[in-house]
């Protein structure tokens, strides 16, 4: 199958948006995509010390790099130590984000969702970790002894995924007005 942006061989098919990308094209929707996240939402503002607190798996190297060749050219730094640092950079992906917000909800338990929480930012929260698993892969971050394909099979449904984050962020939203605007309105019903 070949990238449906040029004429490379397609590496990974995004089902949710019916696009296939090349290894090239895969990193540059990626960079793209953190890049609007970070500006939007602002993540990083200048001055800042940044700690990465990443693992290991070719997940972590993907937002490792993205996020470095994201930040280059930005009045900011990347720290190596957790005292150095003001801001602290989270890897949690779209499926955390919605094993959190499903389990939370079995257990009676609301899970606050939001691109940053104090000083923890959460860029990708909705990157879908198949796309993040698939770019660290080609960059020749392996996962010792397991095969690719068993790995993405347990990276399925990014649409029903990021279907239900936003309804959850909205939901969250909607109530957080509704807590904000309850006493205005009680002291109405008292005036
Ligand atoms: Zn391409």
């Amino acid at each position: 199958m070949e990238c449906s942006f040029c004429s490379n061989p397609a590496k990974l098919y995004a089902q949710h948006f019916g696009k296939y990308f090349c290894k090239q094209h895969l990193e540059r929707y990626l960079a793209k995509k953190l890049k609007k996240t970070l500006t939007k939402f602002k993540l990083v503002s200048k001055g800042d010390k940044i700690l990465l607190n990443l693992g290991k798996s070719p997940i972590d190297f993907a937002i490792e790099d993205l996020f470095r060749k994201a930040v280059a050219k930005w009045p900011v730094e990347i720290v190596e130590k957790k005292h150095d640092c003001n801001k602290t950079l989270n890897p949690r992906t779209l499926d955390c984000e919605v094993v959190e917000i499903v389990e939370g909800l079995i257990n009676g338990r609301i899970h606050e969702t939001g691109y940053s929480k104090g000083a923890v930012v959460f860029p990708f929260r909705d990157f879908s970790s198949k796309e993040l698993f698939v770019m660290g892969w080609l960059n020749g971050h392996k996962k010792e002894g397991k095969k690719s394909e068993v790995i993405l099979k347990s990276f399925q449904g990014v649409a029903p995924k990021l279907s239900l984050l936003r309804s959850w962020d909205q939901i969250q939203r909607v109530s957080r007005q509704k807590e904000n605007s309850t006493p205005q309105r009680s002291n109405k019903n008292k005036a």
